[in-house]
């Protein structure tokens, strides 16, 4: 899934960020400091027109630091310490627009996260019957070949992570580290944040103990998601975008602190540019699980995503792993204007000139007419 199944819940168009980060309107000296930080850069090293800052494109920022950091190089006159400094504020003025975008919307339509609900409420109760499957059994063959679906997001909010959670809280009434419940299964190595946190682990452990994963593919990272500076350890909280307060005041790693080593954590998103920093270890894992899910399936389900030229590492992903036989279909949406009914077209297009030969069916409802369609959960 890409940007628009998060957008009917207020979700910001990538496009529109630098705009949004310009008008956020909480201005504490860490955040202002952050955006003039930007705003020099963008006129003075970058040469953009003042007036025209919003409209600069992410990749066109990333892309020239992200060269230089690789490098050595600097900017200009922008040392690359003093380009990783700026690199993390624009990290940060990211995480607090999409943040705010969110914050707005609930407070003008309480009910637009229900789609959301109900999406992660399906996805709950499918996953569960693999806790079903292992109940009491001697041999796990069974539960082993229930594999129904896995779900691989190139976003970085959390809006689905925080509902398959509360779902699974929902269904679930147990929380023994042994007890057979579900979790969220980011396929990679997490801990919780808050060491008495039960309900976060790891898939494996879960199924071990005979219970279900709702397996989620964050590709280019997690809002959710703090990274130890020196284990490579990843933290995980579903109570608030850690990322944000993380900024202002890093924690420290719960786990090498116990072994007397100071080390911070950071977030860890994998930036619109066209230099993509894959060498992190826990986001190949996540590229390397999402390439087996892709190989396995034989439906993909595209929702919200409109294939860009950009994801060039997610579409050389896609042309190597998935099947020749696989279904393929697109979910997208358009306002029913030209400027809409033509942008859909070409993603169209765009989806039958990468797929080929497989079988590729589109439409232009959008996720909330998909999730509408969807059974509802049985009743335990
Ligand atoms: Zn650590």
């Amino acid at each position: 899934m890409g940007a628009g199944f998060s957008a009917p819940a207020g979700g910001p168009d990538q496009a529109k960020l630098i705009e949004r980060i310009f008008a956020l309107p909480d201005r504490d000296a860490k955040t202002l400091d952050a955006i003039k930080t930007l705003e020099a850069f963008l006129v003075s090293v970058m040469h953009v027109d003042s007036a025209k800052k919003s409209e600069v494109n992410l990749e066109d920022i990333y892309t020239p630091i992200d060269r230089c950091l690789a490098d050595g190089l600097s900017l200009r006159d922008r040392s690359p310490e003093k380009l990783q400094e700026l690199r993390s504020k624009i990290d940060y003025l990211i995480s607090l627009a999409i943040d705010r975008s969110f914050d707005d919307r609930i407070g003008t339509d309480p009910t637009c996260r229900n789609y959301v609900k109900r999406f992660a409420e399906y996805l709950v109760d499918l996953a569960s019957d693999r806790a079903v499957k292992a109940r009491g059994a001697v041999s796990a063959d069974e539960a082993k070949a229930y594999d129904p679906f896995s779900i691989i997001s190139l976003n970085w909010d959390i809006v689905l992570d925080k509902a398959i959670f509360q779902a699974l809280g929902d269904k679930d009434r147990i929380d023994g580290d042994y007890d057979p419940f579900g979790v969220v299964d980011y396929c990679c190595y997490i801990s919780s944040i808050e060491k008495t946190e039960r309900r976060i682990r790891t898939g494996l452990w879960s199924l071990g103990a005979r219970g279900y994963n709702v397996k989620l593919l964050k590709i280019h990272g997690s809002m959710n998601w703090l990274q130890c500076s020196h284990c490579q350890q990843l933290f995980v909280s579903f109570d608030e975008k850690i990322n944000i307060p993380n900024f202002i005041n890093a924690k420290s790693c719960r786990r090498c602190s116990k072994f007397h080593v100071e080390a911070t954590l950071q977030g860890s998103l994998v930036m619109p540019t066209f230099l993509k920093d894959l060498s992190n270890f826990q986001i190949k894992l996540v590229w390397q699980n999402a390439a087996v899910e892709l190989m396995e399936a034989d439906r993909l389900v595209f929702i919200g995503y409109s294939l860009p030229y950009a994801d060039f590492e997610f579409r050389q992903l896609l042309s190597r792993m998935v099947r020749k036989d696989a279904q393929i279909d697109v979910v997208l949406y358009h306002d029913g204007k030209a400027e809409g009914k033509r942008r859909y077209k070409e993603e169209c297009k765009r989806y039958r000139q990468f797929f080929g030969a497989r079988k590729v069916t589109t439409n232009c409802k959008g996720v909330v007419t998909f999730v509408s369609k969807l059974p509802l959960p049985t009743a335990p």
